[in-house]
């Protein structure tokens, strides 16, 4: 029998599943420990552990009678707490939502139902997906499993051996107070981290303006925005439907490859997705670069950002160059312009689509029945955080008639010439564009709550929200770990639907890094 670990990919589990030296039975039971042990990191919202125990089974079944569904049969995956799933609590990590129990799957969960994947529950999230760190759910903060506490040892992948000596212990940290621990990453914290202690072994995040990217960067692990309209969004609930995308959050480069392929295509009941087939993902076991035309854009150097950050993005730079591909310099002038344009755009969405919330016929329906107005009132007080209704009074600001030429219209104007950026430096032949995702590595909770949370959230989207301003794919991927010895990732970006290009660079890069997985003794 195989013994399930934290650091595998699905690569690695699928074939002993297949090949049937290990059982989804025994593979899902690992993940619900996994999940029971790590609980103090508060990354999944829902455990659906009785309903994934009876899926295991079926999948045993189906691999044994030499009818399964293919590699990801009986792997376990979790969903983002913004996916529908049919009968199984779907709360945005608001108290909106609190009791909403969905009809219906979002069409990427049953995608990844239909290959026979195992749901161990929905993961945490910033309220409603609006954040950077999942601090802002009612379920309380999710924590970044590195420096937690928790005992793992680091896994070594290319080198293909454990260093015992990289044990991590509370003790080690003296200065390590329950109370100071570091943040996530977000929105899809929960996501990030479940992956990352092997609670699951995919997940599905959202991306609007980071929220795949950032917590896997923050969590050591790889995360896939793909380009707009390549997956649907039908029953991913709305935050801003013309950035919104799902997001896919595995270890590997190849892992992501094998989701997208499952989950990209045309779907009927998403308007917005691409009508063309996709053509599926093929990365070489051995991908090469020679000649791949790489860009540093230099306005993503940002006031703010680490030096260990920087000297990361120059290393990896180098490397490609050492590779054989081409790296130049590009300059993409309005990227400096991204926070504000999307701050206009997001809160314009979100007023329009959280109309939707008015105690009457979604969500949370406040006792107050006073009046109509003092309804609504009372419902959104209660079922709303702070940021989620300044962002309303905001958007019904800027699309008041006096402001829409002044706020919104231009907001859009604006986002041309973001994405004009892009078009500009693709037309040059650049194949990928490389930056750092966050300015730095994790910080303390201690230390993002003595900022403005508002703030230094959207500070923390400088490098991730151009590419949904622009509808691109990226792609993130561990690099190294900072000094403090939490992950330091980089993004590649890619043209519309170039993400076989991507994905090929990130693996060539993967391959090349060093970067430890988590492999956690719990
Ligand atoms: N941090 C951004 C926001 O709060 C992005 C969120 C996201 O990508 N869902 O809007």
């Amino acid at each position: 029998m195989a013994i399930p670990r934290s650091c595998m990919s699905i690569r690695e589990i699928a074939s002993s599943l297949q090949n049937g030296v290990l059982s989804s039975s025994e593979l899902t039971s690992f993940c619900i420990h996994q999940i029971k042990a790590t609980k103090s990191l508060n990354a999944f919202i829902t455990v659906a552990e009785k309903e994934a125990e009876d899926l295991a089974i079926q999948s045993d079944v189906r691999i044994k009678n030499g009818s399964t569904r293919g590699l990801l049969d009986g792997l376990p995956v979790a969903f983002k707490d913004n996916f529908n799933t049919k009968g199984t609590r779907t709360s945005c990590g608001s108290q909106m939502l609190a009791n909403y129990y969905p009809p219906y799957n979002a069409t990427v969960v049953q995608k990844l139902l239909n290959e026979g994947a195992i749901m161990m529950g929905k993961t945490n999230m910033d309220e409603f997906a609006m954040g950077s760190g999942t601090v802002d759910s009612i379920y309380g903060p999710t924590k970044s499993p590195w420096r937690s506490g928790l005992r793992y040892k680091l896994w070594h992948r290319n080198k293909h051996r454990h260093q015992a000596s990289s044990i991590m212990e509370k003790e080690q940290f003296s200065t390590f107070t329950d109370k100071d621990w570091f943040i996530a990453g977000g929105s899809s914290g929960g996501s990030a981290v479940a992956v990352a202690v092997g609670s699951c072994f995919a997940a599905l995040g959202s991306d609007t303006g980071g929220s795949t990217r950032n917590p896997a960067a923050r969590c050591g692990i790889v995360g896939l925005k793909p380009t707009y309209g390549l997956l649907s969004r039908y029953g991913l609930i709305p935050l801003v439907n013309s950035l919104d995308v799902p997001g896919i959050l595995t270890k590997t480069v190849d892992d992501a490859s094998l989701l997208l392929n499952v989950l990209a295509g045309h779907d009927p009941k998403d308007s917005t997705t691409v009508l063309d087939p996709f053509c599926p993902v093929k990365i070489s076991e051995e991908p090469n670069i020679s000649g791949v035309h790489v860009a540093m854009p230099e306005e993503y150097y940002c006031p703010g950002m680490s030096s260990e950050v920087v000297e990361t993005w120059k290393e990896i730079a180098d490397l490609l160059e050492r590779g054989g591909a081409k790296v130049t310099n590009v300059s993409m002038p309005h990227t400096q312009y991204s926070i504000s344009c999307y701050s206009v755009l997001n809160c314009c969405e979100v007023a329009s689509n959280f109309a939707r919330y008015d105690g009457i016929e979604y969500g949370h329906r406040a006792t107050n029945e006073s009046s109509t107005e003092s309804l609504y009132a009372a419902t959104r007080h209660e079922g709303f955080n702070e940021v989620v209704r300044g962002r309303i009074l905001a958007g019904n600001y800027f699309l008041l008639k006096r402001n829409y030429d002044k706020y919104f219209q231009k907001a859009l104007k604006v986002r041309r010439l973001i994405s004009n950026d892009f078009l500009g430096v693709f037309e040059k032949g650049v194949n990928v564009i490389l930056t750092p995702v966050t300015l730095t590595d994790s910080p303390p909770y201690s230390l993002w709550k003595l900022k403005d949370s508002r703030q230094q959230s959207s500070i923390e989207d400088y490098c991730t929200q151009p590419a949904n301003m622009a509808g691109v794919p990226a792609v993130s991927f561990p690099c190294k770990l900072s000094s403090q010895q939490l992950p330091i990732s980089l993004q590649l970006m890619a043209p519309c639907f170039h993400e076989q290009t991507l994905l090929t660079v990130a693996k060539w890069i993967e391959q090349r890094l060093d970067f430890p997985l988590l492999d956690l003794e719990v």
